[in-house]
């Protein structure tokens, strides 16, 4: 007995169907177009093989867009398991929990995210018992350890003895050879003994920018509401000539993005950037109009057409559209299904740095961590292919799923869709099916 894939979807041209797993397409005759169209309302009705052309009947088992009964079912049985051995390759540093700046924004500012802790800045001792921790679960040939905050300048010493540190574990062969820092900052303290640090370590230093001053500054300002736009672009500079990797990160808001392809530009020939990173806003943070997620894709298409034309790109953005031309299926995007484990000053360990007070990404403290952790495991079931809208989706191969802390934040629970995520992937995958 055979069936139509639920996975087969009429998209693009006139009579192509699409496989939205391994994103095969194959076009059709009319006659057979419309049988498969009658089998689209009515999956559970069995294929009648006599109706299909021999010429593509092949091809169409081949690409498993006509399957026995058991087919789909075992291909996702067995992607959802193979999501589940992910490895943990990322360590994140809650150096300090101060910032210099008051974002309106930042995610500190949601109630799911205030700490009720104390303890503001994180001490050597406690780094070293991370990078210990870290050392152990993980088993990849090339980590990360990411200094996050508050704002991670502030807490430089700490930064500084933490990358010792783990340089001798890999030394020690503890450490993958690969290691990788990066530090996230508002670039607003970058200072020589920095860019020192950051060019003998060959640190990614992400710097937050929002657009052109008048836009940045209306939401990234001091404690006593001065802008920082000039202080930024400055930094960048510096940076860029001094050759350390740059990387200017920019959340997409109402207010900026209608300038946004302008001033990628004016980075690529003012700034001389190499690269940049557009995010989106974490669904229901930002007061963001229901349409967001539309016009946040249209903005990164028409910037990253711009910035193409300097050799620049946004390097999650371009493998995004590739992913729509398959033929591998997309893993989870969020890092704290499996793949990361965040540190907070005082030695709380969690799967990310986002939901902190809703607890539900808290793993444990430093001594009592394990590989199998209990919300690790939680947060390894967070798969679209356990979600039955999703398994309906013309794009879930190319998917990755969005934050998961953008789910909670939107339904209080982080097994559902992540909104802002999955309106923007369609929207993108609407401007890419319409160019080729
Ligand atoms: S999250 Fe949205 S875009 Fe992604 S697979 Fe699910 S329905 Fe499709
Ligand atoms: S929940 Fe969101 S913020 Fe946290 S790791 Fe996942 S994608 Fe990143």
């Amino acid at each position: 007995m055979y069936k139509l894939s639920k996975f087969v979807h009429f998209i693009g041209k006139k009579n192509t169907i699409r496989h939205s797993l391994n994103f095969e397409s194959v076009v059709v005759d009319q006659k057979t177009a419309d049988y498969f169209k009658m089998l689209i309302k009515n999956r559970s009705l069995c294929i009648d093989i006599q109706m299909i052309d021999k010429s593509i009947l092949t091809k169409l088992m081949q690409q498993k867009m006509i399957v026995d009964e058991k087919e789909d079912y075992h291909l996702v049985t067995s992607i959802v398991e193979e999501s589940k051995i992910s490895e943990i390759k990322s360590l994140f540093l809650i150096v300090t929990r101060k910032c210099n700046l008051r974002c309106t924004y930042c995610f500190y500012s949601s109630n799911n995210s205030l700490s009720l802790s104390k303890v503001m800045s994180m001490n050597e001792d406690v780094a070293i018992k991370a990078i210990n921790v870290f050392s152990k679960l993980t088993k990849t040939i090339n980590p990360t350890i990411t200094f996050y905050g508050g704002e991670p300048l502030l807490n430089l010493p700490v930064i500084s003895s933490s990358i010792r540190y783990a340089r001798k574990l890999q030394k020690e062969g503890k450490l993958g050879e690969r290691l990788k820092f990066i530090v996230n900052t508002n670039g607003t303290l970058v200072n020589e003994k920095f860019i020192e640090l950051a060019l003998k370590e060959n640190i990614e230093v992400q710097i937050s920018i929002d657009g052109f001053k008048e836009v940045h500054d209306y939401c990234r300002v001091t404690k006593d509401g001065q802008g920082s736009f000039d202080k930024v672009i400055q930094s960048i500079k510096k940076m860029v000539n001094s050759g350390v990797n740059v990387v200017p990160m920019i959340t997409i808001t109402e207010s900026n993005m209608d300038d946004l392809p302008e001033f990628i530009e004016w980075l690529c020939v003012y700034a001389k950037i190499k690269t940049y990173c557009m995010n989106l806003l974490m669904s229901t943070t930002g007061g963001c109009k229901s349409d967001y997620p539309n016009r946040a894709a249209k903005t990164m298409w028409m910037a990253n057409d711009i910035s193409s034309k300097y050799g620049v790109h946004d390097d999650g953005f371009v493998s995004q559209v590739k992913g729509f031309f398959g033929p591998k299926v997309c893993g989870s995007g969020c890092g704290a299904t499996g793949r990361k484990i965040t540190v907070f000053p005082e030695g709380e360990v969690h799967v990310c740095q986002a939901l902190e007070k809703a607890k539900v990404a808290f793993m444990g403290d430093l001594s009592t961590i394990k590989k199998d952790n209990k919300t690790m495991q939680i947060w390894k079931e967070r798969s679209r292919f356990k979600n039955e809208n999703c398994l309906k989706c013309p794009i879930l191969g190319a998917c990755d799923n969005g934050c998961a802390a953008g789910s909670f934040h939107s339904h209080g629970s982080i097994m559902t869709n992540d909104p802002n995520h999955c309106k923007w992937i369609k929207s993108l995958f609407k401007m890419w099916i319409s160019n080729i």
